[in-house]
């Protein structure tokens, strides 16, 4: 399962840190950041989701209020939103 976090449309209301470990809050920037992501294209960060963190990332997929975080499965068939 893969996450793509998109950093241009994130609004930095911070409630995806709150979800899942992963994502940090870069205030300076007023964004949020995604460790160990891959910058596939500007401003999109991807990377994997440990199998023991599935439900956190899809809880905070599913929180942003502006969609900034997709899930995709194996196949790339995107699961949230
Ligand atoms: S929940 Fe969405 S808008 Fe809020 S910090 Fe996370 S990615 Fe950005």
């Amino acid at each position: 399962m893969q996450i793509e976090y998109d950093e241009d449309t994130c609004i930095g209301m911070f409630q995806c840190v709150a979800e899942w470990s992963e994502f940090e809050k870069d205030k300076s920037e007023g964004k949020a950041v995604l460790n160990d992501s891959e910058e596939t294209e500007d401003g999109v960060f991807v990377r994997e989701i440990p199998e023991d963190a599935e439900l956190d990332a899809k809880f905070a997929a599913r929180t942003c209020p502006v969609d900034a975080i997709k899930i995709y499965d194996d196949d790339g068939e995107q699961l949230i939103p």
